[in-house]
């Protein structure tokens, strides 16, 4: 059995009652199999980080940049492996599997440079009062239960283990059972820079994993990316410990086109805005609110464009678009397509599932969507995309708020002043003018309302895993 379970510094064979298929998704088959970690294995995995905490937030913060630039280097170094890897088992076409690796890439090296400032930001803090002299620490939290969705394996889990580690954290990360094999890299590598056992830890499995991770006692924290239905389990767990959460979810988020956008170039940014990674994106901008005067010119185009996208197997074939990920999210997304025959949605592109072996859809576009249709309110995680017309810049920004998520947002106009207004009463986390999904590691990421608590990136993902402590000394 495959030894996919990197604890105190050693690779093990599961031991759980649960079998992980890992499947191709462009041919619907699987192609590896692994034991999900059983509920002592990751006892074992936190009891290993729980030990080598202690050592690891003493590190000198040049070591632990050292470490998180060879994750950089190392990353690099497997380059083919991890393209291909995600490519075959999330059914990601190649430019978009280079990206997330490079993403990976870029935030391990912004995460050592921000290590390193650490020592200078342990400062005096001027008091008003005489007598007194204060200093702050910004301490690691502590042990952190890290669990990720299969989306963008080998991003989310950098967004998360990078800051844990530059802030002194020891860690255990629990993949998802959907894609568990690319972010065995992160054991590997951890292994080949030598680093300390037990900092990095990784446990394999599904819900009953990741629950025995969440709830686990022997935990300071826990970072959390997934549904929204899973988070709020996640989220009372941590509440029975009084512990903190950083949870990132769900999100419906809005792209509101104005009538002085040139049409092709709008057309571009919406179909990169939920096509991408086959719509399976948190951020995706899948309500489009269109502009009366444009709407008669960009709907057509948008509709060809959509119907122009190459979609296929991405390990075969130049293709816009690949599968989607699992058969579950394939079913989920094909009941979204019946729920919209019977509420008798207007359908210009797509709207049903490919018949190819493997788990494709086609590129869909609903148009005129009441605002009580699920598939206006609800999250699809597909190349799903609802549309509606607008008149007034306040009517486009009362709809696009109009959801319990809040996750990011779109604006595409030429009048920049607008813009930016209607980017700053977007009730999310994250506003792209002009452009999409743009996500850079120095901005932070994140979401108000349903769309989870905390922020990842920045320096805001760094002190998500800080503590804050004063040293204050009466001088007399
Ligand atoms: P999911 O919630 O089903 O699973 C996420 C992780 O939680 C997996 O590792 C899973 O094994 C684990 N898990 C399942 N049940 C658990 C339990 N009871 N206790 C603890 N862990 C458990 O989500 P998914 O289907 O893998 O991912 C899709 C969701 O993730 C979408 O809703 C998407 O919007 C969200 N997401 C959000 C962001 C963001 O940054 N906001 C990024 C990517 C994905």
């Amino acid at each position: 059995m495959t030894a996919s379970n990197y604890i105190a510094g050693q690779w093990v064979a599961g031991q759980g009652s649960e079998c992980l298929h890992v499947y191709e998704p462009a041919l619907g088959q699987p192609f590896e199999e692994l034991t999900a970690a059983s509920v002592a294995q990751v006892d074992a995995a936190v009891a290993a980080a729980r030990r080598a905490l202690p050592a690891w937030k003493c590190t000198d913060a040049n070591a632990r940049a050292a470490y998180l630039r060879g994750f950089a280097r190392e990353l690099g170094t497997r380059r083919e492996a991890l393209i291909g890897l995600q490519m075959r088992n999330n059914g990601k076409p190649r430019h978009e599997a280079e990206i997330d690796l490079d993403d990976a890439i870029a935030t391990f090296e912004y995460y050592a440079e921000l290590a390193q400032q650490l020592p200078a930001r342990q400062q005096d803090v001027p008091l008003a009062a005489a007598g007194f002299t204060s200093r702050t620490r910004l301490e690691p939290v502590g042990v952190v239960g890290l669990i990720v969705p299969w989306n963008f394996p080998l991003v989310t889990s950098a967004w998360k283990l990078a800051p844990a580690l530059a802030a002194g954290c020891t860690v255990v990360l629990k993949p998802s059972e959907v894609t568990p094999l690319v972010e065995q890299a992160y054991g590997h590598i951890a292994e080949a820079l030598g680093l300390p056992a037990g900092v990095l830890n990784i446990v394999n499995g599904k819900a009953e994993t990741g629950a025995a991770l969440s709830s686990h006692a022997g935990l300071d924290k826990v970072s959390f990316t997934g549904s929204n239905g899973v988070g709020s389990q996640v989220m009372r767990s941590a509440a029975a410990q009084c512990r903190p959460v950083t949870l990132e979810l769900g999100g419906k988020s809005a792209i509101v086109v104005f009538d002085d956008c040139d049409p092709d170039q709008a057309v571009a940014w919406i179909i990169a805005g939920i096509t991408w990674n086959a719509g399976q994106m948190c951020s995706a901008t899948s309500r489009l609110l269109v502009q009366e005067g444009i709407a008669d010119t960009l709907l057509p185009r948008l509709q060809k464009a959509l119907q122009a996208l190459r979609v296929g197997n991405p390990l075969g074939e130049d293709v816009d678009m690949g599968p989607l990920t699992s058969q579950a999210q394939w079913l989920k997304v094909a009941g979204y397509f019946a729920t919209a025959r019977e509420e008798g949605l207007t359908c210009l592109a797509g709207g049903e599932v490919l018949g190819r072996e493997g788990w494709f859809v086609s590129p869909t576009l609903y148009t005129d969507v009441p605002v009580e249709s699920r598939l206006w309110t609800e999250e699809i995680f597909g190349p799903v995309l609802c549309a509606r017309r607008f008149v007034s810049e306040a009517q486009a920004i009362e709809e696009a708020n109009d959801s319990r998520f809040g996750l990011v947002g779109t604006v595409c106009s030429a009048d920049l002043a607008r813009a930016e207004r209607v980017a700053d009463a977007l009730e999310v986390g994250h506003v792209w003018i002009n452009s999409v999904q743009a996500v850079f590691v120095e901005t932070s990421w994140g979401g108000t309302k349903a769309s989870g608590i905390g922020r990842e990136l920045g320096p805001w993902g760094l002190a998500g895993y800080q503590s804050v402590k004063h040293v204050t000394r009466c001088l007399g």
